[in-house]
């Protein structure tokens, strides 16, 4: 039994300013509880971040949210292929998968890389790929990217992502700064002129380099 139900989390975003009805239609459809651990099963609809494996965190719904209608915004979404950094759970990639066409994901961590396919998987997403390495790198076999969403914190913007986002309107979407004092921005490329905008402060994990 889960405390909060899925309808008051959507209230809570609705709220907070999540107005895509896209993003919360898949909020409402994507089961999170799926995605942690079963001692914490009760908090699923919180909307709080949470402990998985290997001491990493699933993001806060509405972080997961307003990323997510951020990235999107004013977009087409049934032709969009995105890139996530930082799979972790693979909740975020699942709630991606819902709105676009293609979805590609890279984890560092192999246990959570492996965790997170087996979920997606018994969850039937069929539109997600994923990769084991360092999203430092980006993806650069499957760009450009109509947008990437960078799911952990760093102090400079990976040169790769830039140049891996699409030259019409691919945007990128991370959280930047020290690790106690980020902004989340978009980043919109028209050709070779890229245009930021600060959207909030946020707190996330950092984004590390190399493997594990
Ligand atoms: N999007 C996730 C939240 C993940 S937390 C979800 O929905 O659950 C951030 C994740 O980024 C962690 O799993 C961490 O291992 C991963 N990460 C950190 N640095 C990375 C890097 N350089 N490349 C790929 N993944 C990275």
């Amino acid at each position: 039994m889960t405390n909060l139900t899925k309808d008051n989390l959507i209230a809570i975003l609705k709220d907070e300013g999540i107005t895509d009805k896209n993003v919360l239609n898949a909020m409402h459809h994507v089961p999170r509880e799926k995605f942690i651990s079963i001692n914490a099963q009760s908090q699923a609809y919180e909307n709080q971040a949470l402990s998985i494996e290997c001491q990493q965190t699933i993001s806060q719904p509405y972080i997961v949210a307003h990323m997510t209608q951020c990235l999107l915004e004013n977009k087409t979404l049934s032709s969009l292929k995105i890139l996530e950094i930082g799979t972790g759970s693979g909740y975020q990639a699942a709630i991606l998968s819902e709105l676009v066409n293609e979805v590609y994901t890279i984890e560092r961590i192999e246990q959570l890389y492996k965790t997170a396919q087996q979920t997606l998987k018994k969850l039937h997403y069929q539109n997600i790929y994923f990769r084991y390495g360092d999203g430092h790198l980006g993806w650069s076999d499957a760009a450009p990217f109509d947008g990437i969403m960078v799911t952990a914190g760093t102090d400079c913007v990976p040169p790769a992502l830039l140049e891996q986002l699409s030259p019409y309107q691919g945007r990128l979407v991370i959280p930047v700064g020290s690790s106690r004092d980020l902004d989340l921005i978009s980043i919109t490329r028209n050709k070779d002129d890229y245009h930021t905008d600060i959207i909030e402060k946020v707190s996330f994990v950092p984004l590390k380099p190399g493997v594990e």
